[in-house]
């Protein structure tokens, strides 16, 4: 593939500045090496609240029964699961990730809690999607455009791929708000996580990424921006515990 003038430049992998060509690769190398983990970890790591997150992520989506919906950066199918309850038989669920080992891990799960009709597995890269315009009518993105090089072509290619009066989320890590959080937050994040990351998946690395790729994502408004930048109407976002994370939403009209 050729590449694109954003390729050309540099980015931060973490708090390291790298060639922008260079990340898909680092990045595919920490979810390589966490997919057998990845579960655990996030429980550990969250005190199982990215479960309350999810929860609320895909309950207020705007979907319906016999939708056609694609969960992009879909790992290991936490959110599939959640939305193929809401399409329901009729429905569609394409679980779209660029990393072959989250994907495999996500199927052989879902396929054991007996979900398997109206599932299909992707692998593909947010920044150039092999879907035609206008196929789905909601597309969601759960922890993943952190990890994206080219935040703006993910979007775009999410606008892209939805139906008119379609809806695009975002759940991301966000900004924390609250003062007296922070410091908490930080101790968290650079001393708790890595040691977690040693101790259960013998990989501090991918966890001292995780909490410094966090700290480097646009915040609300700008994220907020970017959606809006991508041609999304009525964007808009709700934090949840108190900015840690946050839900974007955007509309294609
Ligand atoms: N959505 C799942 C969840 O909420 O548990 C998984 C999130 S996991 C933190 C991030 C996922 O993004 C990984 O599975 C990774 O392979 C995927 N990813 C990273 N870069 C990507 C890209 N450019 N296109 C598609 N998926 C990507």
């Amino acid at each position: 593939m050729s590449e694109s003038p954003y390729q050309r430049g540099t980015t931060h992998f973490g708090f390291r500045d790298v060639p922008a060509r260079d990340k898909q690769k680092l990045v595919g190398e920490v979810f390589t090496s966490v997919a057998g983990k990845y579960d655990l970890m996030n429980d550990l790591m969250s005190l199982g609240i990215h479960r309350v997150w999810k929860r609320y992520f895909v309950g207020t989506c705007q979907v319906r029964r016999g939708d056609r919906v694609l969960d992009l950066a879909g790992g290991t199918g936490d959110i599939a699961a959640l939305l193929k309850d809401r399409v329901g038989t009729e429905g569609s669920i394409v679980l779209g990730d660029i990393n072959a080992g989250m994907l495999s891990v996500g199927r052989d799960r879902l396929t054991n809690r007996g979900l398997v009709a109206g599932l299909e597995y992707v692998q593909c890269n947010a920044e150039a999607l092999p879907f035609p315009d206008a196929s789905f009518d909601l597309v969601t993105i759960a922890f993943g455009l952190r990890n994206v090089t080219d935040k703006d072509a993910a979007l775009r290619e999410m606008h892209r791929v939805l139906r008119v009066g379609g809806q695009a989320r975002v759940l991301e890590f966000s900004e924390v708000k609250a003062d007296w959080f922070k410091p908490i937050y930080d101790f968290h994040s650079f001393k708790v996580l890595p040691k977690l990351g040693r101790l259960f998946a013998q990989d501090a690395d991918s966890y001292q990424y995780l909490a410094e790729s966090i700290r480097k994502h646009p915040p609300q408004e700008e994220l907020k921006a970017m959606m809006a930048e991508a041609g999304f109407a009525r964007t808009g976002y709700r934090n949840l515990s108190g900015g840690i994370v946050a839900v974007h939403t955007g509309y294609k009209i």
